[in-house]
């Protein structure tokens, strides 16, 4: 058999992708220089609004972050060289990792790569064979792969669906190790984690618990904490996750508790143990990024608004969006083809939000997820809440 004939079996599978409207490809799209809610896509000339980004507070592209890039690029050069526990420590890390458990009031912080890497990286750690895992139906697919390669038992809790979580605890009650782990805010849906409840039922039936704060971290609290702050559970959670990839523009994430945690997660986390140490120059933009976070409260009031106004005037045009106050707000479409097509609508409105589709969402749930920022400007959200409308009446969506 040659190399050709022994991959027939992924053109075969590309073509049903292809056939059902679920194929994927790589579009470029290139920045605006000076306007971080707005994109260019393809050939075209003229900028998009991207409402599909999750740059919530409009950082990607500050000057103070790039210039802190700059300074430790030239000094440092680029790559770490070695893993952490071989030569890449460099000093950046203890520094940022400092201030990370001073901003969340937590004894430690571990810094990672990504979210998906300490997603994968700490739920592999911290539980095994034998134990289980209890997780939202609506995780975020990070948070299911580290449960599989865990080899814990999953056990799936219908989404916010807490007697159904009471009932799972109770089935497995005798388990080892029992670990909850919910994103504080989902990632597809925008809607929240009931934190208040998932701390009543951990502690009723010991089990640790964790919350993954990517679409919140930076947006809630006072400074940016994130939502288990602003909610006063803070201190129940065992396990704080953020990334730095969204509301904070840049790349990597961070895990936040006790010492023991972290000191054990230097020891168990594969991410962290076998690949190479982040480039210090990210490491200094995201600790700028951090100070940002911290000191710019009109960021948040500014999306704070551009939320509210973008979710009601979605809501006065009829379209059914599921309530709260995230800037992750979705149109459900439901067929795959409807979505692809409803998007490149939008583009045609000079929009950029992709249609979302399985397996990212449940089957017959294809959506448009619109993403907010602080960049975004008044009347740049009122001129695509109106042509959204427009798009919608078009496709027959409102109301449904
Ligand atoms: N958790 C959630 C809830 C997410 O939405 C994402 C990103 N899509 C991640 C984790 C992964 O974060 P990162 O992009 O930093 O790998």
């Amino acid at each position: 058999m040659n190399a050709m004939s022994a991959l027939t079996w992924m053109e075969e599978e590309l073509a049903s992708l292809e056939e059902a409207s679920l194929k994927r490809s790589l579009r470029e799209s290139y920045t605006v220089p000076g306007s971080p809610g707005r994109m260019f896509r393809g050939t075209g000339s003229r900028s998009l609004l991207n409402l599909s980004a999750n740059d919530y507070l409009g950082l990607s592209q500050h000057p103070a972050i790039i210039e802190a890039m700059r300074e430790a690029l030239l000094e440092e050069g680029l790559g770490a060289g070695a893993s952490r526990l071989v030569t890449g420590n460099r000093k950046a890390y203890a520094k940022l990792e400092e201030a990370i458990a001073e901003w969340q009031n937590c004894e430690a912080a571990l810094v990672f790569g990504s979210g998906y890497m300490a997603n994968a990286g700490v739920i592999r750690s911290v539980v095994g064979r034998g134990d289980v895992v209890f997780s939202d139906q609506l995780n975020h697919a990070s948070i299911v792969d580290g449960i599989l390669m865990s080899r814990a038992e999953l056990v799936r809790y219908r989404h916010l669906d807490m007697e159904h979580l009471e009932a799972m605890l109770h089935k497995h009650r005798d388990k080892r190790r029992k670990l909850i782990v919910t994103d504080a805010v989902f990632s597809m849906d925008g809607d929240q984690a009931r934190l208040h409840e998932l701390k009543l039922l951990k502690h009723e039936y010991g089990a640790m618990l964790m919350v993954d704060e990517a679409h919140s971290g930076g947006i809630y609290g006072r400074h940016g904490e994130g939502l288990c702050h602003e909610l006063g559970v803070k201190d129940e959670v065992d396990i704080h996750i953020g990334t730095f990839s969204k509301a904070f523009g840049a790349y990597g994430a961070y895990v936040c508790g006790s010492r023991t945690l972290i000191d054990y997660l230097v020891n168990k986390a594969r991410p962290l143990i076998y690949s190479t140490a982040m480039p210090p120059a990210l490491l200094a933009g995201i600790a700028q990024a951090l100070a940002l976070v911290q000191q710019d409260h009109w960021r948040r009031e500014r999306l704070g608004s551009a939320v509210r106004f973008f979710r009601s005037s979605l809501k006065k045009s009829g379209f059914l969006i599921p309530t709260g106050d995230s800037a992750i707000v979705p149109i459900i479409i439901g067929d795959n083809e409807t979505a692809l097509r409803f998007s490149a609508a939008l583009e045609e409105n000079g929009i950029a939000a992709v249609a979302i589709r399985p397996p990212s969402v449940p089957e017959g749930t294809a959506r448009i997820r619109f993403s907010l920022s602080a960049a975004h400007t008044d009347k740049e959200l009122r001129d695509a809440a109106a042509r959204i409308r427009q798009v919608g009446l078009q496709f027959g969506v409102l109301g449904r």
